[in-house]
């Protein structure tokens, strides 16, 4: 028999097998778990060859999943200006000019999240606030809320934003004693920014996917669920794949704009391999309870002229379901609300009426605003339903949105466990933290509707058994046992043991993804 490239000792490991639910060691050939036991059992498997790590009594549980994710928006967040925190213009000088210095080769200095509210000058920044730090390229910063946004005057010239222009549903503001736009931008206004502002070239968006596959190995994501919005990302992936850069495994989420191409050319969910494969065509049914765009049967209860948007006929979202459906291609559709819940599960219940087909695992995307009817329904069809456990920490305005007797069905995730479906979790990030940990602490210690709350086995299952489930990897992923993949995290701290709240300290020491360590925080003795 070979001997082990890697054995892994002294550690308290969670395999969430439940045949063999605890172990203290395990070992690692090639890109495969082929022990799992005791020191001494496994440490049978060593050889000269061997490299050991002690981890010193550290939790290690299977590598966790991130269900939904925008990878390029993440990258692109962490490559731009993060203004956020920031207390003063002073301040937000300072760090546009050294942003400036650092990245000389980028033709826009891009980002923001900004807060005026904060400024100790309490006003918004100018133009000419800007220019004294960056005069000679263009720059763009967005409010925090993205809603509002700053120009200097290299871009207001490139944007030909002018004291005449006048913008539908936006606005640009004068400064009042010259009469002279003074660089905020609102609303659609911002639109004519994001005209002139080149799109990325391919390194550049290699270099944010690459940025967001690094950041996301540390906190812990072996594979990542990556919502695809250009052909620059899908090639970005390949080439880090083919160069042995990827760090994490990916599952390309593909938007229903593509499925035409997808279905002519053949391509079913499940092709590639191991590290990247064909995930599934994503739909968006309706927008978000933020926006008060999501879909609700009734009026918004702090808006009551309003009850949402779907962004499709049902007519029309039949037949993208249906084609999808039968072209052997699994489908994740975005639904909020329980107006479009409802719709997506119409169209689901007449596809799989038509063309019954069993083992589909079809999704729908947060699943957000829900009903006992609802959750009957989903639960008949036996589709995934795909949480953000962090979004019950940010949308604490949920309640003021649909009141309080639609706010007790809001992410009701434990009724969901407990009717007996399959839970899958994500970040959505960058529009919340992509740390599973923290969604593994909001699942579990929530403050709204406690009742909904994960037990820690439940919501450690949603990041990694339901997770590799729903990518069709159920026999080779999500667990930690001899024969599957090997991807696995070690834990500072083990989350059985401590209180919910504490959860969100842990710390994540190493990752391990396709048999190698692709992070480590702290050097763990470690031998031949
Ligand atoms: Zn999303």
């Amino acid at each position: 028999m070979l001997s082990a490239e890697l054995i892994i000792l002294n550690a308290n490991i969670i395999t969430l097998n439940p045949k063999q639910p605890k172990a203290e060691a395990l070992a690692i050939y090639g890109a495969r778990i082929t022990a799992v036991g005791s020191n001494k059992e496994v440490y049978r498997q060593a050889g000269p060859e061997t490299k050991t790590i002690d981890v010193r009594g550290k939790t290690v549980v299977p590598g966790l999943v991130d269900c939904h994710v925008h990878m390029t928006g993440f990258g692109d967040f962490l490559q731009s200006l993060n203004l956020r925190n920031v207390d003063s213009i002073i301040e937000m000088q300072t760090k546009l000019h050294e942003y400036a210095k650092r990245n000389k080769e980028r033709s826009w200095v891009l980002g923001g999240r900004w807060d005026q509210e904060r400024f100790s000058e309490k006003r918004y920044p100018t133009r000419k606030d800007l220019d004294a730090s960056v005069n000679d390229k263009p720059v763009f910063l967005t409010r925090v809320c993205g809603h509002v946004g700053v120009a200097n005057s290299k871009a207001l010239e490139l944007a030909g934003i002018t004291r005449q222009t006048a913008v539908t549903g936006g606005q640009v503001d004068l400064d009042k004693a010259t009469g002279e736009p003074d660089g905020i931008l609102r609303e659609n206004a911002i639109g004519l920014i994001w005209k002139v502002v080149p799109k990325p070239t391919l390194k550049e968006v290699e270099e944010a996917c690459f940025a967001a596959c690094e950041e996301a190995v540390k906190v812990g994501l072996v594979c990542v669920h990556w919502m695809i919005s250009s052909a620059s990302e899908v090639k970005a992936i390949q080439r880090l794949h083919s160069e042995g850069k990827l760090p994490l495994r990916v599952c390309l989420g593909i938007s229903v704009d593509d499925l035409e191409e997808m279905v002519s050319l053949g391509l079913l969910t499940g092709f590639g391999d191991d590290m990247v494969k064909i995930g599934f065509i994503k739909i968006l049914a309706d927008g978000s309870l933020g926006g008060r765009t999501a879909a609700l049967k009734q009026p918004y209860s702090d808006k009551p002229e309003t009850r949402g948007m779907m962004l499709y006929t049902q007519k029309k979202l039949n037949e993208l379901v249906a084609k999808a459906h039968q072209a052997g291609l699994q489908l994740a559709i975005h639904a909020i609300g329980d107006r479009a819940i409802d719709f997506v599960l119409r169209a689901y219940e007449k596809a799989l009426k038509e063309h019954p087909r069993k083992d589909h695992r079809h999704r729908i995307e947060h699943c957000s605003v829900l009903n006992k009817s609802l959750v009957k329904r989903i639960k008949k069809l036996k589709l995934i339903a795909s949480i953000q456990p962090h979004f019950v920490f940010s949308d604490f305005w949920a309640t003021d949105r649909v009141g309080s007797t639609r706010a007790r069905w809001v992410y009701p995730f434990k009724t969901l466990m407990q009717e007996g479906l399959t839970l899958v979790s994500g970040s959505d990030g960058p529009v919340e933290p992509i740390d599973p940990i923290l969604g593994i602490w909001a699942a579990t210690a929530r403050k709204s509707n406690p009742q909904e709350s994960l037990t820690v086995e439940e919501a450690l299952t949603t990041y990694t058994v339901n997770a590799a489930f729903s990518s069709f990897d159920e026999h080779k992923r999500g667990t930690i046992e001899a024969g599957k993949l090997a991807d696995m995290v070690v834990l500072s701290d083990d989350p059985f043991q401590i209180a919910p709240d504490k959860i969100r300290n842990i710390a994540v020491e190493m990752t391990i993804a396709n048999g190698k360590v692709v992070y480590a925080k702290q050097t763990f003795q470690s031998s031949h």
